[in-house]
């Protein structure tokens, strides 16, 4: 047990503090009988906090029903484009931000809460989060932070005590979330909606203190600020493709300044690989779907760069260029994080020439989409194809000759399948695992949501007892579809 400092526990209020027009101070809802579902005990010591204070007489503070003398819970303003179409006013509608805390390593955290009932920003919505979506949001980030991926990280999830209405009434829930900010692209909207300019500079410096702080040294902070954000968001998307996560709804107030992942709804992990993929039942034009991602974010970021122009430059037409220019290296950001991600997974040696690794690489892309192979199994099985073992990758494909034409070219660039075993992972929350561990999970049973959690959270090493984990979803289950307003 680690001792004292816990009780004592102090939360800054820096956002507040440096940005009070966007911070509006409320309390959370009160929970009438909350229980631990989940409580991440390593990231609790990351954190500094102790894990048994969280389970007794901290748990007031993982559904901000008692919160450490002095810290100030704001709900957030910020604006979004959803769907393309601009909201100037969305904001923590379900949401609290606690404070930040200093991490054991020194790092500014923010401690948050999602389902902490109505604030001013909620709209027709009713503040509360069910059992479900917020253990979704536990085990899909928590995969992706073991996945290497950048994003928010999940506490706890609290069971409130409180029924939820939604389609049939839910137990209702409190995730407590952890994160470097939740600064967003809407955020930056929001400011620049008011015409404060003194506004939108404090949230730009804020955001390089906390983010970006080689910028602040740039001849021109602010640009830096956005080329930093343009490749941090680039750089995120790659890794998104080459895991293929679809985060399923863009929208700018689900994109962070920090590029780390946000706003776990609708998203899921492809199984076959087709770029048109779409899980979440409201993207019918699949503006979000899987390949369309780059494109999505490119945009995002467009709308970031039209929120900032007034810093960027005091010539309105010279700030467009700049932000042109500067946004053009988006494409090439994501190319190099794609190209580079896509050579490790095929454990393509150094001395592989880059056309060479590009040719191949579209080959298989082709192959992949057209015989609509699965693609976490696919990757990982080629592994065993360059120890020699071919039949398992191979017996995925109809075009079997398109596919041994495809081997023979790729073994003879001699792959590593030591290096591809780290960087193709076994393990992934595939959509049938998670509903079966979520709807276990509502009914009172959280064995397969542990034995899920177990297997992601060391998505690369391989296991016995875990081979289900590892299988695509049986024909049964059929087209997968998420939901939003959750
Ligand atoms: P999201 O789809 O989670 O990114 O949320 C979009 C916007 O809707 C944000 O402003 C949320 O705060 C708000 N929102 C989502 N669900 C609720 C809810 N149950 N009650 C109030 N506001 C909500
Ligand atoms: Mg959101």
């Amino acid at each position: 047990m680690t001792s004292a400092p816990t009780p004592t526990l102090a939360l800054d209020s820096r956002f507040a503090r440096e940005l009070p027009e966007l911070a509006l101070p409320w309390q959370a809802v009160d929970t009438p009988d909350p229980r631990v579902l989940i409580l991440n005990e390593p990231l609790a010591r990351e954190l500094g906090l102790d894990p048994d204070w969280l389970r007794g007489d901290g748990l007031g503070l993982l559904t901000g029903t008692r919160v450490p003398e002095g810290a100030t819970p704001v709900a957030q303003a910020y604006a979004g484009h959803q769907f393309g179409g601009y909201s100037p006013r969305l904001g923590d509608g379900r949401a609290l931000l606690l404070g930040e805390l200093v991490d054991g390593s020194g790092r500014l955290r923010d401690l948050h809460l999602k389902g902490s009932g109505r604030t001013p920003f909620s709209r027709g919505g009713d503040g509360l989060a069910a059992v479900g979506p917020m253990l979704r949001e536990h085990v899909v980030s928590e995969a992706m932070h073991a996945l290497g991926i950048p994003t928010t990280r999940s506490l706890a999830v609290v069971s409130t005590g409180r029924p939820v209405q939604r389609e049939t009434v839910l137990p209702g829930a409190v995730l407590a979330r952890v994160a470097s900010s939740h600064l967003r692209v809407g955020t930056f909207q929001y400011a620049r909606a008011t015409d404060d300019i003194d506004l939108l500079g404090r949230l730009a410096d804020h955001a390089i203190a906390r983010h970006h702080p080689a910028a602040a040294a740039a001849e021109h902070p602010h640009l830096a600020l956005f080329e930093a954000v343009v490749a941090a968001q680039a750089t995120l998307v790659a890794q998104w493709m080459l895991v293929g996560f679809v985060h399923g709804v863009m929208n700018t107030d689900n994109m962070t300044i920090s590029g780390e992942t946000i706003d776990y709804g609708p998203c899921a992990f492809i199984d076959a690989f087709d770029p048109a993929t779409v899980f979440s039942s409201i993207d019918t034009g699949g503006r979000y779907a899987y390949g369309n991602q780059p494109v999505a974010a490119e945009w995002n970021l467009a709308r970031f760069a039209e929120a900032i122009l007034p810093l960027l430059a005091d010539d309105q037409d010279a700030a467009v260029a700049i932000a042109v220019e500067s946004l053009g290296a988006f494409r090439e950001h994501y190319s190099a994080a794609w190209s580079s991600g896509m050579r490790a997974k095929l454990g393509l040696p150094d001395g592989v020439d880059r056309a060479e690794a590009s040719s191949i690489t579209a080959e298989l892309i082709a192959l992949l989409q057209a015989d609509h192979v699965d693609h976490t199994s696919f990757f990982r099985r080629l592994g065993a194809a360059a120890r020699g073992d071919a039949e398992p990758a191979r017996g995925m494909f109809l075009d079997l000759a398109g596919f041994d034409a495809w081997t023979t070219r790729w073994l003879a660039l001699g792959p590593d399948a030591a290096a591809m075993d780290c960087t193709n992972p076994v393990y992934v929350p595939r959509n049938h695992l998670v509903e079966e561990a979520l709807t276990a999970a509502t009914d009172g049973d959280l064995a397969p949501l542990d034995r899920l959690l177990e297997a992601v959270s060391s998505p690369y090493d391989e296991r016995s007892g875990l081979e289900r984990h590892a299988e695509p979803a049986p024909d049964s289950f059929g087209a997968y579809t998420t939901f939003c307003g959750t």
